[in-house]
């Protein structure tokens, strides 16, 4: 399909709008389609400068009756031969820099033309996001305004014809420079347009000295500013590298990595089917292997060793290219983490030996690990287990972003204070250590960083990044809690005065109404009369201990012709969070809360998580109910769903639960409620249970904090208790009952959560080892099937194996994921783990941002309100799916790194010897979990025995023999084997990341 734009004209409509025509005609299996597209300029578009007097006479109010504020300083910095300065910025910048841009001791009063904000959005989105949150939250302090050049008469320009879209989008933006230095002149305020585009410059130079506006790199902008040491150390390294480029002789550079192809071969090799796009995902044992999963194989296609890799990032969308089948190979039975690897480098460059002019992509370490790498070849052949390697050729999205980690104290050179070249080793182990430049390298030795990966030229081993700013000294729990929130994306920051003035007026005053039909409450509220009165019935909430975001409560009462009326009441919490405003912003933004064991990361302000929306006892709240007419055998007889007001007569923990159910001195109706509701639930379960839901396992533990001291005291493992149970069923029952309802509603656009059954190749490995290991097998021909063999691979002589089984097979398992249901057709809706045919989550409004969705879609299909756009457009829910999706991973992904730093800290002062199960064997190491702690630790050759040479691994048995230290017998170690270790923690000299040291005894 080719699009040929013809020539645009341009034509006045009414006093204020103009309208260029495109036309675009697109030709398709040889026919054509005229597609016109009209794009409106306006003359009133204000430059939101307070200085301005011109402007503040054409602004007109927009959609919501609001006029555009003037942000842009009469007084903005000066600075010494330019003067007053507003600055503009191209988009290489907002994404080289987004974090000096944040930064609140430079760049104040900056526009971003829209063609900026346009460009960032297509390039990355979470720099789009931050920009989007400067522009918006920072009226006061850094004044950044979004400038609308593209709707502007006066700055819009067409594309010349033979000129690329990016020189057109470059010319915009000097256009944009050149107005704003016209019109802000007769006020003394100059424009600065900061690029680092030479080219970009050199146009400017040649127009602009007519045009009367500046143009500087970032560099030599940052150098103007009166506290330009302290930012300077904060430029972006590419800076450094473009400047220096010239000056790194060929014979010094390190490596060379293969260059990319040509967006026109990637193009043209993808339409082909000669290469593929994927994402990339790097083992969490060796960073030097990723893998690709690509629609059509069976597996993931592999990519060994670095050049293979060829700069590719954890995360990172490449394009691969398959190497010929020669060079196919099983996956690593070698474990190699970046942060002992090549711990001697020298960030200056020099001296390395360059291992990397060998061909050969496997032989790309030292001799030990050649040795071993050698060794692994081997085996590989004599496997049969042989899978498509590949090559990356084209890196089509970055997933770069800001990382925490640690100077390497091996590569700083404590003899000077000058700027140096540095090490940072990241906390994500999976990714290369980051080369930066900086003045601060012995100041910043034990403390958690915060940097930014900038580039990685080929001929650099390394990527080159740069300091952002320093969290605290290395397991300073501050520090630690932070690093922890950054490395997984956690938005941690207070909700800004925006979001908060969204809140309602009356604060932790506000009531629900006494009565429905007042007519005062009315007036405020016109839907309220569509609201059920639910205050008579007795309801409950049965919560964690301690918990205070109440989302759910329940009731049970006998009718009279004998079924039961079931009620699951969720906080109504899109009463007060609406579509569009800034606090359902930030909610979607968020996605969901975040647990750690001593902090909760709120998706909404606490007045509604924890008091306005929370169904707390005694009080009257509003809430979205599900009524059910349930006969004894829990058999939905009816459903209803309504808008309501309710009562919580009591908010029980589990346990106060269990025991009131337990005591069979109470038979007070609400009690009889709860017993009711335990009966049902059991029948429900297996109702669930027989239909082939899951039962799996991860090993979740639960630390137990000092309360005085909040130091971590012990480790639990989490106990269920039947009224756990009891909610998780009706729970699950609110949640299908809305999905069903919801997908009726809104067919294309409903918001669902899916869960698709495991390929059988995940579960390749496990059942090999069952079978060697064991004579047991977990069958995959359907849920069903796979939850009677998980009940069958049961160790008579060990009650453990089980769980070990179950804990195991779910780490072969799909992540379940948000979607709309237009995305996918009926039968992929399935959730293979509950084994229902549909599912959302409705139950859980205020700490996760899919449940308002499906509260407003209910609302909508119950004719309580319209729904709005936002939820009904595919394009949008796609965005909002996206985004839960990732913050959802993320958020587990905290949470577990949380409790494996508190384990580590409670294990600091207790060494002990556990019972540990192997679960891994790799060619140099074994891996073992210790189900006390939930912990798992990798136990390296080196520490099992001191003639690791001798070590033999036998990959078909999955065994390792080997002689231990101090002992002459050898012994050989195999999976599932049950292990008494020693348990320690340590912390690591190189990575200082504390962690679980195992040892075998
Ligand atoms: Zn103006």
């Amino acid at each position: 399909m080719s699009t040929k734009v013809v020539a645009p004209r341009k034509k006045r409509l009414s006093e204020g709008l103009t309208v260029t025509q495109k036309v675009f005609i697109r030709s398709r299996n040889g026919g054509a389609t005229k597609i016109i597209r009209e794009h409106y300029l306006r003359n009133d578009i204000p430059c939101l400068s307070k200085s301005c007097t011109k402007c503040q006479s054409i602004v007109v109010p927009d959609a919501k009756n609001e006029l555009p504020k003037f942000i842009l300083s009469e007084e903005p910095p000066k600075l010494s031969k330019i003067g007053k300065h507003y600055v503009v910025v191209d988009t290489n910048i907002v994404l080289l820099a987004i974090d000096l841009l944040e930064n609140v001791s430079c760049f104040f009063d900056v526009i971003v033309p829209q063609i900026v904000l346009d460009e960032v959005r297509n390039r990355s989105y979470p720099v789009y996001t931050r920009l989007r949150t400067l522009c918006r939250d920072s009226d006061d302090t850094k004044r950044f305004i979004v400038f609308h050049n593209e709707f502007n008469e006066k700055t819009f320009i067409d594309r010349l014809p033979n000129e690329t879209i990016n020189d057109r989008n470059d010319r915009a933006i000097r256009k944009t420079c050149e107005w704003y230095a016209e019109h802000l002149k007769a006020y003394g305020i100059n424009i600065i347009l900061v690029t680092n585009d030479r080219l970009n410059r050199e146009a400017v130079k040649k127009e602009s000295e007519s045009h009367g506006y500046f143009t500087k790199s970032l560099y030599e902008y940052a150098d103007l500013l009166s506290n330009a040491d302290e930012i300077k150390e904060l430029i972006p390294n590419v800076d450094n590298y473009a400047e220096s480029k010239e000056l790194l002789p060929e014979d010094m550079s390190e490596i060379v990595f293969p260059e990319y192809y040509q967006t026109s071969r990637v193009m043209g090799g993808l339409r082909s089917g000669s290469l593929f796009q994927g994402n990339v995902q790097i083992s969490e044992y060796n960073f030097l292997e990723g893998s690709v999963s690509l629609p059509r194989f069976s597996k993931p296609v592999l990519i060994v060793g670095q050049k293979n890799l060829n700069r590719a990032f954890n995360g990172d969308q490449v394009v691969v290219e398959l190497l010929p089948e020669t060079e196919w190979k099983a996956p690593s039975t070698l474990t190699l983490d970046s942060e002992h690897f090549d711990v001697n480098d020298n960030p200056d460059g020099q001296g390395e030996d360059d291992q990397f002019t060998n061909e050969n992509s496997t032989t790309v370490i030292s001799d030990k690990q050649r040795r071993l790498l050698a060794k692994e070849a081997i085996n590989a052949q004599k496997s049969k287990k042989v899978q498509p390697t590949a090559k990356v050729v084209s890196i089509t999205r970055r997933s770069w972003r800001q990382y925490v980690g640690q100077i390497a104290p091996s590569s700083v050179d404590g003899k000077t204070n000058g700027i140096q070249n540095v090490f940072v080793i990241l906390m994500d182990k999976c990714l290369p250590k980051i080369r930066i430049r900086t003045r601060r390298a012995q100041e910043l030795l034990g403390k958690r960083i915060v940097i930014s990966v900038d580039s990685w030229p080929e001929t650099y081993k390394y990527p080159l990044g740069h300091f952002v700013r320093d969290l605290g000294d290395v397991e300073s729990t501050e520090a630690e809690t932070e690093a922890l929130l950054l490395e997984h994306d956690v938005e941690y920051r207070p909700f800004s005065k925006k979001v908060l003035e969204c809140l309602p007026a009356e604060g932790h005053d506000w009531k629900a109404p006494a009565k429905l039909d007042d007519p005062e409450e009315i007036s405020k509220d016109p839907l309220l009369p569509k609201r059920q009165d639910l205050r008579d019935k007795l309801i409950c909430s049965i919560d964690p201990p301690g918990c205070v975001d109440i989302d759910d409560a329940l009731h049970a009462k006998k009718l009279p012709n004998g079924n039961w009326e079931v009620g699951v009441h969720i906080a109504d919490v899109t009463h007060f969070v609406k579509t569009g405003t800034a606090l359902d912003g930030e909610g979607a933004s968020r996605g969901t809360s975040v647990y750690l064991v001593d902090k909760r990361i709120d998706m909404l302000p606490m007045l509604l998580g924890t008091d306005l929306c929370s169904l707390k006892p005694y009080v009257d709240r509003f809430a979205f109910s599900v009524l059910w007419e349930l006969n004894d055998n829990a058999d939905i007889v009816n459903v209803n769903f309504t808008k309501s007001v309710i009562k919580s007569r009591e908010a029980f923990s589990y346990e106060q639960a269990q025991l009131r159910i337990d005591d069979p001195n109470q038979k007070d109706e609400l009690t009889l409620g709860m017993r009711a509701l335990l009966a049902l639930s059991i029948k429900l379960k297996q109702k669930r249970l027989d239909a082939g839901a899951l039962n799996l396992a991860s090993p979740e533990v639960k630390v137990h904090m000092d309360s005085e001291t909040a130091d971590p005291g012990e480790v639990e493992i989490k106990k269920l208790l039947a009224t756990n149970s009891l909610v998780e069923e009706f729970m699950l029952l609110a949640n299908i009952s809305v999905a069903r309802k919801i997908y009726d509603a809104f067919p294309q656009t409903a918001m669902l959560r899916r869960h698709a059954a495991p390929p059988s190749t995940n579960f390749e490995m496990l059942n090999e080892m069952l079978q060697k290991r064991k004579n047991m097998h977990i069958s995959l021909e359907s849920s069903k099937a796979l939850a009677d063999s998980l009940d069958r691979c049961v160790d008579p002589q060990d009650n453990y194996f089980n769980t070990l089984v179950r804990i195991m097979s779910t780490r072969c398992m799909m992540a379940a994921q948000y979607f709309y249901s237009g995305a996918y057709s009926y039968p992929d809706f399935k959730h293979y783990g509950l084994a229902v045919d549909i599912y959302t989550h409705f139950t859980s409004p205020i700490r996760r941002y899919c449940d308002v969705v499906a509260h407003r879609q209910l609302a909508g299909a119950i004719g309580y309100e319209p729904l709005s756009l936002e939820h009904r457009d595919k394009h949008k829910m796609d965005m909002i799916c996206r985004n839960i999706n990732r913050k959802h991973r993320n958020a587990q992904f905290a949470g577990r790194a949380s409790i494996e730093y508190y384990v580590g800290q409670v294990m600091r002062n207790n060494e002990s010897i556990e019972t540990g199960y192997v679960i891994k064997v790799f060619n140099n190491g074994i891996v073992v979990l210790v189900p006390k702690f939930g912990v798992e630790g990798l136990i390296r050759i080196e520490n099992l025995t001191d003639a690791a040479e001798d070590a033999v691994y036998d990959e078909l048995e999955f065994k390792l023999s080997f002689k231990p230290k101090n002992s002459d017998k050898i012994r050989e170690v195999h999976v599932f084997e049950k292990v008494d270790v020693q348990v320690r923690s340590v912390l690591d000299p190189v990575s200082s990341k504390r962690k679980a040291e195992l040892l075998l005894v």
